[in-house]
C-alpha cells in the first residue's frame, strides 16, 4: 500500500513535471523576439525566432562590436544563421568583425557594393579569414526562413553608384498575421523606387525598422503611407552630431499614430510578437499605454 502511494505520487509528479515543460516549450516556441539593441549612434537588431535560429543586422561601429557580442551571449546565442551587413558604412557594419571572429555563421548577407575604407577591409578580412562567404540577395526573393516565418528581399534594387545609404539591404520578417520591415539607412530615393517596384501589400508592415536613425533624409510620408506601421523602432545615440532623429520624422509618425522607441531614450528596446499580437518590454515614448 505504503509503495503504492509513494508510486502514484511519483507518477504525478512525472506527469506535472512532463506537462509543465510541455507547457512552458508551447509557450517559449510560440514568441518571435526583436532586439534593438542599443550600440549609441548606429544600428544592431538581432531576431530570435521561435525555434531559436538568429538572424544578426549590422553590429553598430567598432567600439561596440564586444557589447553585442556579450548580448548575444547573454541571451544564450552562439550561432548566427544569418548575418546581414546592411551597408559598408562603420556606424553598421564596424562592430561586426567581432563577431564574424566570434561565432558560427551559417550565411551572410551584404548588398553588392565595395567600399576602400579600412573598416570594410577588416570586414572582408575577418569573413575570409574564418571561410565565410558573402551572398546577396535578388531583389523580390523570398526565404523561407523558419516554421511560419519568411523573409522577404525587397531591396536595393539597382545600383546606387556611391551612395551608400542607397545600397542598405532592405527586407520584411513575415511571422503569420504580423509583418516587420527592416531598411538600414535606406533614404527617399529607394523609398520611393520600392514604391514604385512594389504592392502595397509586399511593403506594408505592422512594425517598421525606421531608415537612417530618424533623419529626414528617410521616412517621407508616401513611404509612411504606404508601409501604414503602427510601431517604428528607431536606434540612435543620444546628442549625436547629427540632430536624429529629426522632428519632421517624428511629426510625421506622431501623425500617423505611430507607437515610437527609441534607443537613445530607452536603451535597448525589446520587441516580441506570438504572430498574432506585439508587444514589449517597456511603453513606447510617446503613448503612456503599454504596447499590446
Ligand atoms: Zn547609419
Amino acid at each position: 500500500m505504503k509503495n503504492n502511494i509513494k508510486i502514484t505520487i511519483a507518477l504525478i509528479i512525472i506527469l506535472s513535471l512532463t506537462l509543465s515543460i510541455l507547457v512552458g516549450c508551447n509557450r517559449a516556441s510560440d514568441i518571435l523576439s526583436i532586439h534593438m539593441i542599443d550600440v549609441g549612434q548606429g544600428e544592431s537588431i538581432l531576431i530570435i525566432t521561435p525555434n531559436n535560429k538568429t538572424i544578426l543586422i549590422d553590429a553598430g561601429e567598432a567600439s561596440q562590436g564586444k557589447k553585442v557580442k556579450s548580448y548575444l551571449l547573454k541571451h544564450g546565442v552562439n550561432k548566427i544563421d544569418l548575418l546581414i551587413g546592411t551597408h559598408p558604412h562603420t556606424d553598421h557594419i564596424g562592430g561586426l568583425p567581432e563577431i564574424v571572429n566570434n561565432f558560427n555563421i551559417k550565411k551572410i548577407i551584404m548588398p553588392q557594393k565595395l567600399h576602400t575604407s579600412a573598416t570594410f577591409e577588416k570586414l572582408l578580412a575577418a569573413i575570409e579569414s574564418n571561410g565565410f562567404v558573402i551572398d546577396t540577395p535578388r531583389p523580390n526573393s523570398i526565404i523561407k526562413f523558419d516554421k511560419d516565418i519568411n523573409l522577404h528581399f525587397l531591396g536595393p534594387i539597382k545600383d546606387y553608384g556611391d551612395n551608400l545609404n542607397l545600397w542598405s539591404i532592405v527586407f520584411k520578417l513575415d511571422y503569420k498575421d504580423k509583418s516587420f520591415l527592416f531598411t538600414g539607412d535606406m533614404e527617399r530615393e529607394a523609398e520611393m523606387d520600392l514604391i514604385d517596384t512594389y504592392s502595397k501589400n509586399d511593403l506594408k508592415a505592422n512594425v517598421l525598422n525606421i531608415g537612417h536613425h530618424g533623419s529626414n533624409a528617410s521616412t517621407t510620408q508616401q513611404f509612411l503611407d504606404y508601409v501604414s506601421p503602427e510601431v517604428a523602432l528607431i536606434s540612435l545615440g543620444s546628442n549625436n552630431p547629427y540632430n536624429h532623429p529629426h522632428k519632421e520624422v517624428i511629426t510625421r509618425l506622431e501623425q500617423s499614430g505611430v507607437f515610437i522607441y527609441r534607443t537613445d531614450l530607452q536603451q535597448t528596446v525589446v520587441v516580441l510578437s506570438d504572430g498574432r499580437s506585439i508587444w514589449s518590454n517597456q511603453a513606447p515614448v510617446n503613448k503612456k499605454a503599454t504596447l499590446k
